[in-house]
């Protein structure tokens, strides 16, 4: 019996059971539908794609998985290198883990710890942004405001560990000056926070925290487990402000197998870097590295650089802006997009009931959650295929 994820298990629908999958599109036995959500925002190249279908085989006729505790091996040195070419900035130390969450979790532990290895005990508590989500373990929930994935942490009662703060630059700068000597990190999801119900917010906030982050001695983090590899139209927000620390997740393997890393500057580097082996970073996860998903994700990046994504994500955009801008009807609160995301937001998530299956019907897979219905495609979907896309959304609030 499979305990399916955020589902009641008593009222969950069935879930459409998939057979095949291959471009932008997922087949159940009897329909053929278009993934507007890449399989949680992760499939930018679509399903199978060959170059990294090909990646995963190749490598496991080499071997499959070695632990990285004493060893090492090419795929995982070579991911490691691209890397560090490929981000911007002295972001180059890979700390690689199996999911997003984990991978955000190492992050907060590395911020702790780097205060920790200077002997600064009091730099306890994180900042974090209102309505943000960074992954469903523990210190993620904590660090996360959501009520409604993390209800649960009222069990425990206030935190005293995590400020949250608007994305507004008067409420950050107050929060700095309130709280910036027990500060370790403030995390964010940089533009765009997904699962909190895709907000989206102005870059003169992240500039504006990379100042305060270095007036005050915090590590700026940047989870962009979901923004990463173009999604908001940047390849990464970290091109535009440089973190101490960026977590990379979902896109990362083009979703073809999991794969998180968290990659450190060169300032958290050496705040490790030490003849005192308590100042090490104890932490390893047991497939980190693991040599399928390096040899995707190796496969997933050359794709990225080869592709013109930034074009193909560019017109996304354009396309979707044409279609959806202005598009306002009775119970719609807000329609708001950026890159390769679109979101409208409806008053009561009740009026996004039965979205699902309509959408099915029209040979699109959606999955609205709370009041947001969104798409956030494949980078490969073609201008016939997005406007299908785009149109059922539009069609649902004008249907009888
Ligand atoms: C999905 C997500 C995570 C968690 O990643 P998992 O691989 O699901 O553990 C963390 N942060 C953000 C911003 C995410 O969107």
């Amino acid at each position: 019996m499979i305990w399916y994820p955020y589902q009641q298990m008593k009222t969950m629908r069935e879930p459409y059971r998939i057979v095949d999958a291959e471009g932008v599109y997922i087949y159940t036995e009897d329909k053929k539908l278009i993934d507007s959500t890449s399989s949680w925002w992760s499939v930018i190249h679509g399903y199978k794609n060959p170059k990294i279908t090909k990646a995963i085989k190749d490598q496991a006729d080499v071997f499959s998985h070695v632990m990285l505790g004493g060893l090492t091996h090419d795929s995982v040195l070579k991911l490691a290198s691209k890397l560090k070419d490929f981000l911007p900035g002295d972001l180059d130390y890979c700390f690689f883990s199996d999911s997003g969450s984990v991978a955000v979790e190492v992050a907060l532990k590395m911020a702790l710890q780097f205060y920790v290895n200077k002997n600064d005990l009091k730099r306890t508590k994180i900042l974090s942004l209102t309505h943000s989500y960074h992954g469903d373990t523990f210190k993620t929930m904590e660090a996360g405001d959501d009520e409604d994935y993390h209800f649960i942490l009222k069990a425990y009662g206030e935190n005293p560990n995590v400020v949250h703060v608007d994305t507004n630059i008067d409420d950050l700068e107050a929060a700095f000056k309130k709280h910036h000597e027990e500060l370790n990190c403030f995390i964010v999801e940089p533009l765009l926070q997904g699962a909190g119900g895709m907000r989206m917010y102005d870059i003169s906030f992240l500039k504006r925290a990379r100042e305060l982050c270095d007036e005050y001695g915090v590590l700026l983090i940047f989870d962009e487990v979901a923004t990463g590899f173009g999604r908001t139209g940047y390849r990464f927000v970290s091109d535009l402000v440089l973190p101490d620390i960026v977590v990379l997740g979902k896109a990362l393997t083009g979703g073809h197998i999991g794969h998180a890393v968290t990659v450190a500057n060169q300032k958290v580097y050496d705040g490790f870097y030490s003849d005192d082996p308590d100042c090490a970073l104890m932490h390893g996860p047991t497939f980190m590295g693991n040599a399928l998903a390096c040899s995707a994700a190796l496969a997933s990046i050359e794709l990225f650089e080869e592709g013109k994504y930034m074009e193909k994500i560019a017109h996304i955009a354009q396309l979707t802006k044409e279609t959806m801008e202005g598009f306002s009807r009775p119970g719609i609160k807000d329609v708001r997009m950026m890159g390769g995301c679109i979101c409208i937001e409806v008053e009561d998530s009740s009026l996004l009931k039965g979205y699902q299956e309509f959408a099915y019907e029209r040979g699109v897979f959606a999955r609205p959650f709370l009041n947001y219905l969104y798409a956030m495609v494949p980078y490969i979907i073609t201008d016939d295929e997005l406007l299908k896309v785009l149109n059922t959304m539009k069609e649902w609030f004008d249907r009888g």
